[in-house]
This record gives C-alpha cells, sequence and structure tokens, in this order.
C-alpha cells in the first residue's frame, strides 16, 4: 500500500529525515515510535504530501506521490489525522466532517461514510449540530479521525491520536482505530503510548534522529534494547 525509499527531509539547510526507508502492507496497522524530534511527524506529514521538501520515493497502491501537494496525494487514498487535531471550533460537528468528503470519490458516497463515522462515535452523532470547540479533548480527536475518514481513505495516517487523553478516552480511540483498521483501511501510527501502538500493529518501526534504527513485529521492538532505552526509557 505504502512505500518509502530513500527519503530525506529537510527543513531550510536543516536535514530531518536521512534514508529512511519503510513499508505498510494492504489491511496493516503499522506504528511508527520514537523519543521527540525524531522525525515521525515530519515522515507522516511527508507521505501526505503536506511537507513537500523532500528526497527520495513515495508510492502508494504503486503511484508516485512525491511532489503531490496534498489534495492530490487525498485523491490516492491517503487521509492525515494531524497532531493536535486540528478541527475548526467555530463550526459545527457535522461541518466539520462535511469538509472531510471533499474528494469526488468521498462526496459520491458522503450519506453512506457519515453513518459509518457516527456507527463508530456515537458521541459525534449526538453533537453533530454542536460546535467542534465546545467538545471535549477525546470527542475532538474522535472528530478528527471521524473528517479524515469522509475522505474514504486507504491509508489513514495518525499523528499521536493519544496526545493529552485520559486513559479511558484512548481506549476508546484505540478501540476505533482496531476497527477502521479491520474495515480494511491501512494504518500508520506515531504514537507515544508504545505498549498501546504495539498491541494493535503487525509491524512497527523505531525512528531515531530521523533515521529507521529498528524494525519489525511488535515483539522484537519490545525487546530491542534500543526500544527499551530510547524510548521506554528503561
Ligand atoms: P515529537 O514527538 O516531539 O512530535 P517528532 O518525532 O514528530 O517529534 P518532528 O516534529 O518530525 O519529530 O521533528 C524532527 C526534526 O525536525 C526535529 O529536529 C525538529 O526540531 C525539526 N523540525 C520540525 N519542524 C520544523 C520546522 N517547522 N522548522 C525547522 N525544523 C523543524
Amino acid at each position: 500500500m505504502l512505500e518509502v525509499r530513500n527519503l530525506d527531509a529537510f527543513y531550510g539547510a536543516a536535514q530531518a529525515l536521512w534514508d529512511v526507508t519503510l513499508d505498510v502492507g494492504a489491511g496493516e496497522t503499522v506504528s511508527l515510535i520514537g523519543p521527540n524530534g525524531a522525525g515521525k511527524s515530519t515522515l507522516v506529514m511527508s507521505v501526505g504530501g503536506v511537507h513537500s521538501s523532500v528526497r527520495g520515493r513515495i508510492t502508494v497502491g504503486g503511484a508516485e506521490v512525491v511532489g503531490l501537494p496534498a489534495h492530490r496525494v487525498c485523491d490516492h487514498g491517503v487521509a492525515i489525522v494531524p497532531e493536535g487535531r486540528r478541527v475548526f471550533g467555530h463550526m459545527s460537528v457535522h461541518d466539520n466532517l462535511c469538509l472531510g468528503a471533499y474528494r469526488r470519490a468521498a462526496r459520491a458516497r458522503y450519506r453512506a461514510t457519515l453513518d459509518e463515522v457516527f456507527g463508530l462515535f456515537p458521541r459525534l452523532a449526538a453533537r453533530s449540530a454542536q460546535l467542534a470547540g465546545s467538545l471535549s479533548g477525546g470527542e475532538q480527536q474522535m472528530l478528527a479521525i471521524g473528517r479524515a475518514l469522509m475522505a474514504a481513505p486507504r491509508l489513514l495516517l495518525l499523528d499521536e491520536p493519544s496526545l493529552g487523553l485520559a486513559p479511558v478516552v484512548t481506549d476508546e480511540v484505540f478501540e476505533a482505530i482496531a476497527t477502521i483498521n479491520q474495515a480494511g483501511v491501512s494504518v500508520l501510527l506515531v504514537e507515544q503510548d508504545i505498549d498501546r501502538a504495539l498491541d494493535i500493529s503487525s509491524r512497527a518501526y523505531l525512528l531515531a534522529e530521523g533515521r529507521v534504527i529498528a524494525g519489525g513485529p511488535p515483539e522484537t521492538l519490545r525487546d530491542n534494547e534500543d526500544v527499551r532505552r530510547d524510548v521506554l526509557g528503561i
């Protein structure tokens, strides 16, 4: 589904990613873990076409997306849930969701997808007319995920979905991510809660100082000395 090959990313003269190669297979959930500043968000934004100062190859379903603007990457079935959620607080829940369905293919099945999102997050259905800014942090995260789903993606990029959420709300969000994946959407998950992330992933990569330094099934990562020292702090 997603192939990243030898990706370098830059902020001006500063390099943030070095030679990153990774894959997300069709139907997989893959986690990207690593300490602060490792380059996880940069990678997500680069895949989504939001960060464009990159060198290397990124393909989605076999199509090259490097150099495409974000809305064209979205046409290839990629949706991002950015760090910090970024919902439009002055707009209703319903209108925020509508914004996600701007791809032509998504617009055509807007009603059915909206029902699916409301089925996944009944709290959003109950608050459909409410201003997004008045939702709790957890509800805003659900809304950000729902808005991304409205684009009918085949690959969902999630950047730190549990950030700032209470454990019980995080449980709900992770259950929803697992359900989304079971419905056939591939997931690339950046997450600081390593245990939860590994629990729902088939594979994970460890990023440190802009480079992939380990990758494999969850058990391998849990037993990895670098992960235990750099990420888990053990
Ligand atoms: P965190 O977990 O703290 O969000 P991260 O792993 O997502 O960290 P990035 O945010 O991708 O890391 O940052 C990678 C590197 O790029 C860091 O050294 C950071 O300082 C740098 N960086 C990120 N955004 C910018 C920017 N807008 N301008 C310059 N440098 C940046």
